[in-house]
């Protein structure tokens, strides 16, 4: 088993498929990428989503809004591109002002042009095992686990975060009846209680939470698979801005079978599979359903 999870070579492999489907299917996908305001973080994410469009041979909106933006003028926004025939898929680019409720946000996006599943029609779906657009980090972790070939079915996964983003949407995918997922699900959360004692029995740990470093070595049972969602910003010893994950990698590595690196390991993924996300809401806006089993196998072979 590796040591090390790159996300690169997974992130190169979902590229190709897709160049390759949006060939086949002769498809031009559009995205509305759609910020409110501007922080150093988000506009580096957002230049980033446009730059891999442009790789891939999709089309980026980007509709960069002031940072007073009004809730009532970004639902405007959103109603405009749900409507738009030539767009396909709708990201919003986060945080929002607090002014702003992500929820009702993400209900006012179409659930077929939800490439980040804000929609709760599209979450939903994912309890009930129904093929939907999925949240790209979720699928990110699974795809992780399916190119380096680590079990999952039978195995214990604990996760640490319950966003809806995140720890939600992942715990049902791992429950999914799958060769990739039939997994028995753990998930904590700020109020859990003697987390180490739960976190020490993963086969699989997954850590999103968003605080730097928090999982160390005495939290981690000998011979078990870690994945770190977190992204941190924090400054090095040279006061360097650095970014580290959710897990404390060096004290971690030795314990651990397998773990995925941060920067370099899930979030390398997670960028791509926005544009898988993309080209399924395309392909199904024509009446072509690809559900993520199809989309596994274009990307790992049968
Ligand atoms: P969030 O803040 O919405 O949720 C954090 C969750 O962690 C909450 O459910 C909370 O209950 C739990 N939590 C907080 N402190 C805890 C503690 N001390 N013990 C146990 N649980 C605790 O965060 P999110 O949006 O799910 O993001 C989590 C992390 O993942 C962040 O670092 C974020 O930057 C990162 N992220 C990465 C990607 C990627 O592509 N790799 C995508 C999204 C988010």
């Amino acid at each position: 088993m590796d040591k090390v999870l790159s996300g690169k070579p997974i992130a190169a492999l979902i590229k190709t498929a897709l160049k390759d489907l949006i060939a086949e299917q002769d498809i031009k996908p559009r995205m509305a990428l759609i910020q409110v305001g501007s922080d150093p973080a988000a506009d580096y994410y957002v230049q980033n989503i446009v730059s891999n469009g442009s790789k891939l041979g999709c089309t980026v909106d980007l509709d960069t809004l002031s940072a007073e933006t009004s809730q009532a003028e970004l639902l405007d926004r959103i109603t405009k591109a749900n409507v738009d025939p030539c767009i396909h898929g709708i990201m919003l680019q986060k945080p929002l002002p607090d002014w702003i409720d992500d929820t009702a946000v993400g209900c006012a996006i179409t659930p077929e042009k939800d490439i980040d599943c804000l929609n709760p029609v599209n979450l939903g779906k994912i309890v009930l095992e129904a093929d939907s657009l999925v949240p790209c980090t979720p699928l990110a972790v699974l795809c992780t686990l399916r190119y380096y070939q680590i079990p999952v079915q039978g195995r214990h996964v604990v996760i640490i975060g319950r966003s809806a983003i995140v720890g939600k949407p992942l715990a049902n995918l791992f429950l999914w009846k799958k060769t990739w997922a039939n997994a028995s699900v753990t998930i904590c959360h700020s109020r859990s209680q003697d987390l180490t004692a739960i976190t020490q029995t993963a086969d699989i740990l997954v850590a999103a939470l968003g605080k730097p470093e928090f999982v160390k070595a005495d939290m981690v049972r000998n011979g078990s698979v870690l994945i770190d969602v977190g992204i941190n910003a924090k400054n090095d010893a040279s006061g360097k801005l650095a970014y580290v994950g959710d897990i404390d990698y060096n004290s971690c590595l030795d314990k651990a079978a397998s773990i995925t690196p941060v920067p370099g390991g899930i979030g390398s993924v997670t960028s791509s599979l926005l544009f898988l996300n993309l080209v399924k809401a395309c392909l199904l806006q024509r009446g072509v359903n690809k559900n993520i089993d199809d989309f596994i196998g274009l990307i790992f072979g049968a």
